[in-house]
């Protein structure tokens, strides 16, 4: 790399403009952080939402933007899981109520590009923090600064790179952190879907043999009262037959799978096809680099893990910034990051592991299996404090939750957004 001045030098680079990116660089700023935030924000509609739980809408109501999301995102107050497989022992259908748990409700379904754009139009009018929307070509991981150059020939100085480049960082690969990749047989088909009967703010899931098929609830629009996300896991020569069928016909096959339990459907917009994988790093850190996001973890969409556990990373990420610059010490050195890695493997593992395990309890056809599956699901069904362990789990993981994510008027108050250095 040249020794020219560099266009933009801050302290933290975020590589990536996805929802991991951006709610951890906009997180950094309101911080008093100065952030670059680098990638093309990707506005297009294909039928994938985020389930967001409390730890996550407690993350985005302390930075201030749930008033910016809110009214585009539907309450989740009910899970319940129904046992499609056919197996000869089948699981009982198992209901989590959030009420049982005190909460109205466990959290809330949101458009993932609607979600972004707002996102990003926050970005955009943060001082103290610049959104490009460019791709790194190449960065350097010096000993007292990261330099990164854009395919737009800009070139960027940082203390911090954090990357949120999705499941093949760049960023990640460049700083000589590995990653071990698996696949699943299962592609995940995505779509919106207009019912006939209202969703009561009911999530469903389906397990079936290919695995879940889930119906998120969606914010009502004017023209559409009944609305519901769809993600429906199956093989890959299923995703392709369905990839040709006309909208009605799939529609048909959707609303056959789900035993019509919302009325006649239709689809509200495009499909989306993601074929399935899982990863896990080396480390979730290193000399003037963190990993966050789909860079740093991933696995199939059960349960509605992915973003929650990204946006647990960002916060966990600020926290052990703000503690770093508390105590004088240099935010891209392996010491001062070593407590982020320490607070966010456990987690990480828990999560990736656990969907392992219950994606592929699925896909294998053993009875022995299907017996314990069903026996854990019967005991989720039977045994209140099990059931309520599980729900507390899964919105508001045990274990110290990072600072932004405990209850309001808990967390240190945040500095205001200091001004980006242009060079
Ligand atoms: C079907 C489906 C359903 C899901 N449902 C849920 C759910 O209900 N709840 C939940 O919590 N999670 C869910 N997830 C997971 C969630 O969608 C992801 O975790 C999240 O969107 C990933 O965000 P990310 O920003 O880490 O990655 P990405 O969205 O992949 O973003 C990475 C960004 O980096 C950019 N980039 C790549 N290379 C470069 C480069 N060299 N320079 C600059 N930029 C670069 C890319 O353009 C991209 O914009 C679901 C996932 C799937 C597939």
């Amino acid at each position: 790399m040249t020794k020219n001045p560099a266009d933009f030098d801050v302290d933290v680079l975020v590589a990536g403009a996805g929802a991991a990116g951006l709610s951890a660089a906009i997180a950094l700023n309101r911080a008093g952080f100065t952030v670059a935030c680098i990638g093309h924000v990707d506005r297009r509609a294909n039928g994938r939402t985020v389930a967001l739980f409390e730890s996550s809408l407690r993350f985005y109501k302390a930075l201030g933007l749930w008033p910016r999301l809110r009214d585009d995102a539907a309450a989740l107050e009910k899970i319940t899981m129904i046992d499609a497989t056919n197996a000869r022992f089948r699981a009982p259908s198992v209901s989590f109520a959030a009420r049982e748990i005190g909460l109205s409700a466990f959290g809330a379904n949101i458009e993932t590009n609607v979600l972004v754009d707002r996102l990003a139009a926050i970005a955009a009018e943060s001082s103290g923090l610049i959104l490009h929307e460019g791709l790194i070509e190449d960065i350097a991981f010096n000993p007292d600064a990261i330099e990164a150059s854009l395919a737009d020939g800009r070139r960027i100085a940082a203390r911090l790179a954090v990357a949120a480049d999705g499941r093949n960082s760049l960023v990640r690969t460049k700083a000589g952190i590995g990653a071990r990749s698996w696949t699943y047989p299962q592609v995940a088909l995505t779509v919106l879907l207009a019912h006939a009967r209202a969703h009561r703010n009911i999530s469903t899931e389906f397990h079936t043999r290919a695995g879940p098929c889930t119906l998120v609830p969606l914010r009502a629009r004017a023209d559409k009262p009944h609305r519901s996300s769809l993600v429906w896991l199956m093989s890959a020569s299923e995703a392709d037959r369905r990839r040709a069928l006309a909208p009605d016909a799939l529609a048909g096959e959707v609303e056959e799978q789900v035993g019509h339990i919302l009325g006649a459907m239709e689809l509200d917009g495009p499909c989306g096809f993601f074929p399935m994988g899982g990863m896990s790093v080396a480390s979730l850190y290193g000399h003037r680099i963190a990993l966050i996001g789909e860079a740093a973890h991933l696995f199939p969409p059960l349960a509605a893990q992915g973003l929650n556990l990204s946006l647990r990373d960002s916060a966990a990420l600020v926290e052990t910034l703000e503690d770093a610059r508390a105590l004088g010490t240099d935010i891209g050195s392996t010491a001062a990051l070593k407590p982020y890695g320490a607070a966010r493997r456990g987690d990480i593992s828990l999560r990736t592991n656990g969907i392992d395990i219950l994606n592929r309890s699925l896909l294998i056809e053993f009875m022995p299996v299907d017996l314990m599956r069903g026996a854990g699901l019967f005991a989720f069904s039977m045994i209140g404090p099990l059931r309520r362990a599980l729900m507390r789990e899964g919105v508001l993981p045990h274990g110290h939750l990072p600072r932004l994510m405990q209850a309001q008027g808990r967390h240190a108050p945040i500095a205001a957004s200091g001004a980006a250095r242009a060079g």
